[in-house]
């Protein structure tokens, strides 16, 4: 059997992962030029870890955690809103949670496969036209490719899911917030920040800065904006928006870049009413993002590929299993969507007393024995599609 799969971030890559194992010769198309290695933090629990645990890559996910040690927020003169050591996520998570870059996440996984999956950078998929037997797709290289499965991992802006599915205007929910990261060298900078995810907060706005290696640093912003069209000129957005955020905040704009190493995007949701049309389905964010509010699209992402090949495996022909994925992922889907959309502004709270609750609940959290209380709450937001004990656990090759 062949897979095409468009798109070798998180999904296309565990897709392709699980996919070759169980015997399928699978060819990966991928726009990107190469590897990208950076990106943004992202917690990493629930789904991801379990299916990360079945394929061997949990030693690989350790090695790779981030150096901040705590989240700390203050506001723009310095003073202290808040703050949460990661140790009591890990305590709350009995170990179970990853905090690394979502482009560390990508290598380990892009590692883990080897040269057993041809990855085509620079290429995307130009035409498909399925039919009853498979599907025929033309790449951006003129090359002509058959398969009997498509896969489209190719992000909360699909080309696969407007190829087959049509624009992304009604699959596309605006949360209302827009959001950006970079990574730039400041030596001093870095060493102010120290071990610390440091986050300056004000209703509605919010720059974090936190160490990536000795000398260089990631900024992670989110503000809110009713406007959901993306601004023409991103890093000049950015630099008026988060005015008068106090000094280390316009050190850390001074070096927002303006070319594609800045990542700016409108935070968003995916709803669909069904994910799949003939031989061609969607993982990941192309059919089921869940936003960075929820804060699990990609331990999400790793969940779908693994349920779509678990079902694959299963037998009964692509069409049924591809159902059957639909149905099981979309419960959990639905959930995480829900809790986002619900948690929003605590995460970037639009109000002072927003921020005082905040700046209280974390308080409150960082008390001996609390992190270990938090587990009932917690386990509902990491329940993981990964049910089926009799799977075999994979290891890295
Ligand atoms: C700021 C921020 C913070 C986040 N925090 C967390 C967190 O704490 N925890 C968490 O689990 N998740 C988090 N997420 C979400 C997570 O990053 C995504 O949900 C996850 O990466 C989705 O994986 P994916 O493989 O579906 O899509 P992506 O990771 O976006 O990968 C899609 C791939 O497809 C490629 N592609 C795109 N278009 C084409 C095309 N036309 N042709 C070929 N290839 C194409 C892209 O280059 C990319 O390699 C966060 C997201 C953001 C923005």
């Amino acid at each position: 059997m062949r897979a095409i799969i468009c798109g070798a971030g998180i999904a296309g890559l565990t897709a392709a992962w699980w996919l070759e194992r169980d015997g399928w010769q699978v060819t990966l198309v991928e726009r990107a030029a190469g590897l990208r290695d950076e990106g943004y933090l992202i917690d990493f629990f629930g789904s991801g870890y379990d299916v990360a645990e079945r394929m061997g890559l949990v030693p690989a996910l350790r090695r790779a955690q981030t150096r901040a040690k705590a989240i700390e927020y203050v506001d723009p003169d310095g003073h202290g809103r808040g703050k949460l050591r990661y140790q009591s996520f890990d305590v709350a998570f009995r170990g179970r949670i990853a905090t690394i870059m979502r482009g560390h996440l990508e290598r380990v996984l892009h590692d883990s496969l080897g040269d057993r999956v041809p990855i085509r950078y620079g290429t995307t998929i130009d035409a498909v036209r399925p039919d009853i037997h498979g599907v025929d797709v033309t790449l951006s290289d003129d090359t002509q490719q058959r398969a009997d499965l498509l896969i489209g991992a190719d992000g909360i802006h699909s080309r696969v899911r407007r190829l087959v599915f049509g624009p992304e205007e009604p699959y596309l929910r605006y949360i209302g917030y827009h959001t950006a990261s970079y990574v730039f060298t400041d030596p001093q900078l870095r060493d102010q920040i120290g071990d610390r995810f440091l986050a300056v907060a004000v209703p509605n706005r919010q720059l974090g800065l936190y160490p990536i290696d000795d000398r260089r640093l990631a900024a992670w912003l989110v503000h809110r904006s009713p406007q959901p069209a993306l601004p023409a000129e991103p890093a000049a957005t950015i630099r008026s928006t988060y005015v008068g955020l106090g000094e280390l905040a316009d050190r850390a704009l001074a070096h927002c870049p303006t070319g594609a190493e800045l990542y700016y995007d409108q935070v968003a949701q995916i709803e669909m009413a069904g994910w799949n049309r003939g031989p061609v389905t969607l993982v990941g964010d192309a059919c089921q993002a869940v936003s960075l509010m929820a804060g699990q699209g990609a331990a999400m992402a790793m969940g779908g590929a693994y349920v779509l090949a678990e079902e694959l495996r299963r037998g009964g022909g692509v069409p049924a299993a591809m159902d059957r994925y639909e149905k099981r992922m979309r419960p959990f889907v639905r959930a995480k969507q829900r809790a986002g959309r619900r948690t929003a502004h605590w995460l970037v709270p639009n109000t002072g007393w927003r921020l005082s609750v905040r700046a209280a609940a974390f308080a409150a959290a960082a008390l001996p024995g609390v992190p270990a209380l938090l587990r009932p709450a917690l386990a509902t937001s990491s329940s993981s599609v990964v049910t089926s004990s009799a799977e075999p656990v994979g290891t890295a090759r």
